[in-house]
């Protein structure tokens, strides 16, 4: 594996790392390190390192601003690539926000509000970057990605572009094809409507005020552990069974929003399971309903 890193930091423009604690690179702070961490910073580069890592055959992951990850304390075998700063372009053509796959929700929420777009209003404050949102078809407050996305251009592991319509891209509830298949988002198209730039900001304003009151950003998080269940809410299921505030180790059910788990005091990744395992016992059995992660478990348990 060292073997590998000496070959892709030799030939990579973008940032190559050994061993990167992954705590360093998620929103919880959570996570013992990856063999090998690439930070690519241009397309060219990306297929660069596609290329050296087919020829060596290794395991390896996407990651966009590690968001919606909980990272295994053992860490992640293999190769990590984050689709960050090399992928920041944003503009705007008429009605369309085009940009890169790294530029964050918060970005493209205020970009089309400068440009007098609404659509993207939902966006801010939701910490990932537009790659992972379309992964996650990341949504709040009635709006999702899906709603607003016309196309995405990605890569597949062979190197190969391509452009797929939104009907392509089998949208569902926290659901994409990028989750059925290893294709890297490169790029988004967004087909936004014309509004007024006061009442998009006044509505920007509002949301991040909500955020502010009723989520715990004041902690190390990776927002809702557990997609919403059929007709439920799962911060009131959870409050409702006494388990706001309970704590396992680090990890505690934030006393503000049942529905997050908060790193209040390094937390690790077991800490974290067993909470998740015990949120979860607890609603069936009293219930009677499946929780499931949203949140993505990764590395090696
Ligand atoms: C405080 C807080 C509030 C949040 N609020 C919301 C909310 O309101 N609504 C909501 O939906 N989510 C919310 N989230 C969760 C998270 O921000 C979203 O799921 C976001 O879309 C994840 O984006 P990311 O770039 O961080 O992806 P990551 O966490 O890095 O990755 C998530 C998944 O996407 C894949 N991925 C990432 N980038 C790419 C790419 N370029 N190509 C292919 N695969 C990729 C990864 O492999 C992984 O499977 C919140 C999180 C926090 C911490």
């Amino acid at each position: 594996m060292h073997q590998m890193y000496e070959i892709l930091k030799n030939n990579l423009e973008g940032e190559v790392l050994w061993q990167e604690p992954m705590k360093n690179q998620t929103t919880f702070h959570i996570g013992g390190p990856v063999d090998i961490l690439i930070i690519p910073n241009s397309i060219k580069d990306l297929r660069q390192a596609l290329g050296i890592l087919k020829s060596m055959e290794a395991p390896i992951m996407i990651m966009g601003a590690g968001s919606n990850l909980l990272v295994s304390d053992k860490g992640i075998r293999g190769v990590v690539i984050k689709i960050g700063p090399g992928f920041d372009e944003i503009k705007t053509v008429k009605k369309l926000l085009i940009c890169g796959a790294g530029v964050t929700l918060t970005a493209i929420s205020r970009q089309a509000q400068k440009a007098g777009l609404t659509g993207l209003e939902f966006a801010v404050g939701i910490p990932g970057s537009v790659g992972g949102a379309l992964v996650m078809n990341a949504g709040a407050y009635g709006g999702e990605i899906s709603q607003v996305l016309k196309t995405a251009t990605v890569l597949d592991r062979d190197g190969d572009k391509k452009t797929y319509a939104n009907q392509d891209l089998h949208f569902g509830y926290r659901h994409s094809r990028f989750l059925e298949e290893d294709l890297i988002v490169l790029e988004a198209t967004f087909e936004l409507q014309s509004g007024n730039k006061k009442e998009i900001l006044k509505k920007m304003q509002e949301l991040t005020e909500q955020r502010r009151s009723k989520q715990p950003i004041e902690h190390f998080c990776a927002g809702s552990v557990f997609k919403r269940p059929p007709n439920n809410y799962v911060g009131p299921l959870i409050e409702k069974a006494g388990l706001k505030g309970f704590r396992i180790g680090g990890a505690e059910v934030s006393k503000k929003h049942a529905g997050f788990i908060v790193n209040v005091d390094n937390a690790t990744c077991e800490d974290v399971l067993s909470l998740i395992k015990l949120i979860q016992k607890t609603i069936k059995e009293k219930e009677g309903i499946v929780l499931e992660p949203e949140i993505r478990v990764v590395g090696e348990i």
